[in-house]
């Protein structure tokens, strides 16, 4: 039994083995339309609403380690955004 990522985004049925390939999806399928997926409200800049959001709110985490730009997993501010949405989508597979 392995465990998989599920695409948090509501009516999205996609699976993953590991966040990178979660990332590639979310990138391609589900564009930040000046809309928060997290909450549903509208911003401009809605990473930069995610990222803002990321360290106190677990829903934005998840949805900004799927739409922040560039590799993750550095050591940055918010480098735990991987390891929480990991947790947090991962469920067992069959
Ligand atoms: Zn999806
Ligand atoms: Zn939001």
């Amino acid at each position: 039994m392995e465990a998989i990522l599920v695409c948090p985004y509501p009516d999205c049925n996609f699976t993953a083995e590991d966040l990178r390939f979660l990332r590639i999806h979310a990138m391609r399928s589900h564009s930040l339309n000046g809309r928060c997926p997290a909450c549903g409200k509208k911003y401009k800049k809605v990473l930069l609403h995610l990222s803002s959001q990321a360290a106190k709110d677990e829903k934005h985490a998840v949805f900004y380690a799927l739409h922040r730009p560039g590799r993750y997993g550095g050591n940055n501010i918010h480098g735990s955004a991987k390891d929480l949405a990991v947790e947090v989508l991962e469920v067992e597979g069959a």
